[in-house]
């Protein structure tokens, strides 16, 4: 089980995006392939979890990662149905 840093409900990780700083910038890694420590929202609590500073808090960021990987991958994945 995850828990989702947007809503901090918890569920199955196949239901959750990850995400991982590179760079300064949150990039999604929905294979969980990626090394390095992850966080875990749902495709739409991105949008609560970045106002909360959600992301930086759970990647250990100094300063809130930028988003627009993180935001595009959620639009591709919005339009094709449900993550
Ligand atoms: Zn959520």
């Amino acid at each position: 089980m995850r828990t989702c840093i947007g809503c901090r409900e918890r569920t199955a990780p196949a239901d959750l995006l990850r995400v991982v700083l590179r760079g300064g910038d949150a990039v999604p890694d929905p294979t969980g392939s990626l090394a390095g420590r992850g966080a875990w929202v749902h495709l739409g609590c991105i949008e609560v979890a970045e106002r909360r500073k959600a992301f930086a808090r759970a990647l250990r960021a100094a300063a809130p990662p930028g988003m627009s990987a993180v935001r595009e991958y959620a639009a591709r994945r919005v339009a094709v149905g449900p993550a």
